[in-house]
């Protein structure tokens, strides 16, 4: 039967996988993945021997009608991104939403994602949250940044090792500099840490300690 797995992968820790997702990812018999090298070391760490083929944001376009080609001659393919889950500032939407368009079914399985344990270990509300991704880079991210001084849940946005501060610095930009932020790195790595405060001594903390690693901002509402 024709289906289209959505697989959460790892973060950082490759015990983070399901029993499930390496069942499907083993019995697919198409991988997709977001960076066909950087998937590799988990597909071998599992003994996952599927074919793999890329599909990423320069080629997603362009590879979608083949895709649905395929799962409609009776395939089954899995679809991962480099870490966490499809689909969360990775690829996943489009081919999602062309299958649902083309009476393919979806199956995603739930799984790894950043800004859950992030949301948690940030000890802010989380019975409701927002969550934001990125902020834009350049184009639009004064406007959001301004939509988001009355948001009045608690956000949650990814940001990048060379972006943090800067990020940080336009956070205080906008919000009040004592508002409770929360910035956790490199989850369920070696080097695991959340700094808890206010936004003014996150970026002193930040000017002071510049590390590297990936980070997801929580940040409470006015
Ligand atoms: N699909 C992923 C998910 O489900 O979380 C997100 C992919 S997005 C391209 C990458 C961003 O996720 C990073 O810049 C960082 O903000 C966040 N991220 C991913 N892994 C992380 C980790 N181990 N620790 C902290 N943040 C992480």
């Amino acid at each position: 039967m024709s289906k289209l797995f959505v697989v959460p992968t790892p973060i950082g820790n490759l015990g983070d996988i399901t029993l499930r997702s390496i069942e499907v990812l083993k019995s697919a018999d198409l991988i997709l993945a977001e960076d066909t090298r950087t998937s590799s070391k988990l597909l071998k760490h599992y003994d996952i021997d599927t074919p793999v083929e890329s599909f990423h944001m320069h080629n997603e376009h362009k590879k979608l009608e083949s895709i649905i080609n395929k799962l409609r001659s009776d395939s089954e393919i899995a679809l991962i991104s480099d870490a966490g889950t499809p689909g969360i500032s990775d690829p996943g939407f489009l081919l999602v939403r062309e299958c649902i368009n083309n009476e393919v079914e979806v199956e995603c399985l739930p799984g790894p994602t950043a800004f859950v344990p992030a949301l948690l270990s940030s000890g802010l509300p989380c019975d409701r949250f927002s969550f934001e991704g990125f902020l834009p880079v350049k184009k639009g991210r004064t406007k959001r940044l301004k939509e988001l001084s009355t948001e009045t849940k608690t956000m949650v946005f990814y940001e990048s090792p060379h972006r943090i501060l800067k990020t940080l610095n336009d956070l205080s930009n906008y919000f009040d500099i004592e508002s409770q932020i929360s910035v956790s790195r490199e989850l369920t790595k070696l080097y695991e840490e959340t700094f808890r405060g206010t936004i003014k001594g996150s970026v002193e903390h930040f000017e002071k300690n510049k590390t590297k690693g990936e980070f997801v901002i929580v940040l409470s509402p006015k």
